[in-house]
């Protein structure tokens, strides 16, 4: 196992890497921005380093003061949590390179291979993944939007294919936006990812986002942790996910996760990972794949009783997976609420500011993953997410309560957060009753205004 680990990244997922570091009798390096002197990660580490300037673009994402950092702390290991740098295969590359260092995440190569959405749609083909219907090839000119329109039924999304979080997708409701949509496109691409490829598939209006969790050592054992459910978005950014998700049947989530299975072992994928798709009408459609820990990935622990970024650490030290498919069982139901600095009432706008009032509930099945304290400062220049509250209970009907208990007492003040928002929707009908799509939330907010 590892001696010493850099962590290349901030907040609540720096923390919980650092966690599982300390079970394991690992050292820790934080690295911090000039916004970050003291912040959660940097007094949770064991040592902790200046790279920067508060924009991220000159501290945390700064791949040289970096990997010079881990070279001066003496790690032999760095992982990135998710953002930043986790999904960029450069470099992973560099740090693979990295003479004494290991990188804690998938192979650059198929981290390459996969992080290009055209690419990955062709991986998924060839190991008989059923793909949103689209093309895997870029398209360049309106007049492929439109032929493509007609060929699978408008809408049609054009994404850019390096994009993610809904950036850099344009939906196509008629053939006559076809030149907009493809320009702005290819715009937010190159702007976002440095990327202007775009492609397209058919828009599915009202779909289930069903993702599976999945496991790969480098011992050509591959297993999958079930799926979330992370239909309720804002504007294609989740706000709360579940485990398991209530849209599947048995044998839906048996070929889910068999199929999530089949199409990470043809890309030679190792370490945790995540198998994205749209479910509609009975039928799944891959999306993408996230090479990469996820912000979700505590209701897929809190159901298996599996410590995902453990396993992580020991897959990148060479270790067996210490169980096999038959072994992971799903037990009770669990639902992640992230406590976002917005304001529901202004579009979900980011609030900075002081916090003023800082007391997460606890007790019973409740979880809270942060890195914050009454009196920090909540910086703009970072995500909003400042904590997730996880809730587990033994049925979905339990956990709403449950999670109803726990969200009455976080106590939070200071800049606006969603938490009124999450208490608000626990009275939702729809979603208590697992119906809500990932137009669900758009639509109900857009009805309000
Ligand atoms: P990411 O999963 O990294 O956030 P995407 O930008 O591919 O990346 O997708 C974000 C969200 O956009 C999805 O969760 C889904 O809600 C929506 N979405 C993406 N592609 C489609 C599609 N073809 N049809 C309908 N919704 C889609």
């Amino acid at each position: 196992m590892f001696d010493k680990l850099l962590v290349a990244n901030r907040g609540e997922i720096a923390v919980r890497v650092m966690q599982a570091c300390e079970e394991l009798g690992i050292d820790t390096v934080a690295i911090y921005s000039d916004a970050d002197r003291n912040a959660g990660h940097v007094e949770f580490a064991d040592e902790a380093y200046n790279v920067g300037p508060a924009p991220a673009s000159e501290s945390y994402l700064d791949q040289e003061t970096i990997l010079e950092t881990a070279d001066r702390a003496g790690a032999d290991a760095i992982h990135p949590g998710y953002g930043f740098l986790a999904e960029n295969a450069a470099f992973a590359a560099r740090a693979e390179d990295a003479e004494g260092i290991t990188w804690v995440g998938p192979p650059s190569e198929a981290m390459e291979a996969l992080g290009e959405k055209t690419t990955a749609r062709r991986v998924m083909q060839a190991a008989d993944v059923p793909v949103v219907p689209g093309t895997s090839d870029p398209v360049d000119s309106a007049a492929e939007v439109r032929e493509l329109g007609d060929e699978f039924g408008y809408p049609v999304a054009i994404k850019a294919a390096g994009g993610g979080g809904g950036r850099g997708m344009k939906i196509v409701r008629s053939a006559d936006e076809a030149e907009d949509a493809l320009e702005s496109a290819k715009r937010e691409g190159e702007a976002y990812f440095d990327d202007a490829t775009v492609y397209v598939e058919k828009y599915l209006e009202s779909p289930k986002h069903v993702e599976v969790q999945i496991l790969a050592d480098e011992h050509d054992t591959v297993l999958h942790l079930g799926e979330r459910d992370c239909s309720l978005q804002r504007r294609h950014q989740k706000v709360i996910e579940e485990a398991p998700s209530p849209a599947l049947d048995a044998s839906l989530r048996e070929s889910i996760g068999e199929a999530a299975r089949r199409g990470v072992r043809e890309a030679g994928y190792t370490n945790a990972g995540t198998v994205e798709f749209l479910v509609e009408d009975g039928e799944f459609y891959f999306m993408e794949v996230n090479t990469r820990i996820q912000v979700e990935h505590t209701v897929t622990e809190e159901v298996t009783g599996i410590d995902i970024v453990r396993e992580q650490l020991r897959i990148a030290a060479g270790e067996e997976l210490p169980f096999a498919q038959e072994d992971v069982a799903i037990d009770g139901h669990a639902i992640e609420f992230r406590i976002n600095a917005e304001n529901p009432a202004a579009e979900f706008a980011p609030t900075p500011g002081e916090l003023e009032t800082y007391v997460p509930p606890g007790g019973l099945g409740v979880r809270v993953d942060d890195a914050v304290t009454k009196g920090d400062e909540i910086a703009g220049d970072y995500d909003s997410m400042i904590a997730k509250l996880i809730v587990r209970a033994p049925t979905r009907e339990r956990c709403l309560e449950r999670s109803r208990r726990a969200l009455r007492h976080f106590d939070i003040s200071g800049p606006e957060t969603i938490v009124p928002f999450h208490r608000l929707m626990l009275d939702d009908a729809t979603f208590r009753a697992g119906e809500h799509t990932t137009d669900y939330l758009d639509r109900e907010v857009d009805a309000d205004e």
